[in-house]
């Protein structure tokens, strides 16, 4: 019988560099990657988009349930909007469950036969891969994590101040920590890593020395 394939769960709050981290991990092991995020922020748009309003539960269930493959490239999903509806769709625990087949099928089978797959979000480890072979919990001061948001919106050319960003980080952050349905939280078994004073190199290394011990999948 062919391996199980090995799941890498990263979980974590916004902005605190699970993208960037999990991109990386996938990249350097030749492994699938999921960015969950997607799913709700595509949800999200489908929402808007039609005119409807993101605390909707119906309206959000249709839309979770009628997404493809193209909503997940879809424009605008990094939008302030989306991101802020994302995380009201995402306390849907309808919502949630009807995305879960998606993500545990990706983790099950990762897309063109990598031998493993990196899935970020929030939830990952607690409740969509809980028996991922390895699972981390990245995190930061949220001050520190509004400065490297606000870097981000600038770069891409979209304005912002630092006071608004921190601002709506700390409202998103407080939905996706105080939900009933699967609330954002370390999984007892993660092993956490706080990058406030780390650079993008140095938690990939913790992240790659964390798996070195977990798997023997590079030896
Ligand atoms: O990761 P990202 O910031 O793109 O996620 C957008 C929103 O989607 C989060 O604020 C959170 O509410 C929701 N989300 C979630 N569970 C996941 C991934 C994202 O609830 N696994």
């Amino acid at each position: 019988m062919a391996e199980a394939p090995v799941v890498v769960a990263i979980d974590g709050p916004a902005a605190s560099g699970k993208g960037t981290l999990a991109r990386r991990l996938a990249a350097h092991l030749g492994f699938a990657h999921l960015d969950t995020g997607l799913l709700y922020r595509a949800t999200a748009r489908r929402v808007i988009d039609a005119g409807g309003d993101a605390a909707d539960g119906a309206a959000a269930l249709r839309a979770a349930r009628s997404l493809t493959a193209a909503d997940l490239q879809g424009e605008g999903l990094r939008e302030e909007t989306v991101t802020a509806a994302a995380s009201v769709v995402a306390a849907n625990a309808a919502v949630r469950a009807a995305l879960f087949d998606y993500q545990r099928g990706f983790a099950a089978a990762p897309p063109d036969g990598a031998p493993g797959a990196v899935l970020e979000g929030r939830d990952i480890g607690t409740v969509v891969c809980p028996d991922a072979r390895v699972k981390i919990f990245l995190d930061a001061h949220e001050d520190v994590r509004a400065r490297r948001r606000l870097r981000e919106l600038l770069q891409r050319g979209a304005k912002g101040i630092h006071a608004e960003v921190l601002r709506d980080l700390r409202a998103r952050d407080a939905r996706d920590r105080g939900r009933a349905a699967a609330p954002l939280a370390p999984a007892e078994d993660a092993f956490v890593i706080d990058s406030s004073t780390m650079d993008a190199d140095e938690v990939f290394r913790q992240a790659l020395a964390l798996i070195d011990t977990r798997t023997t999948i590079r030896k």
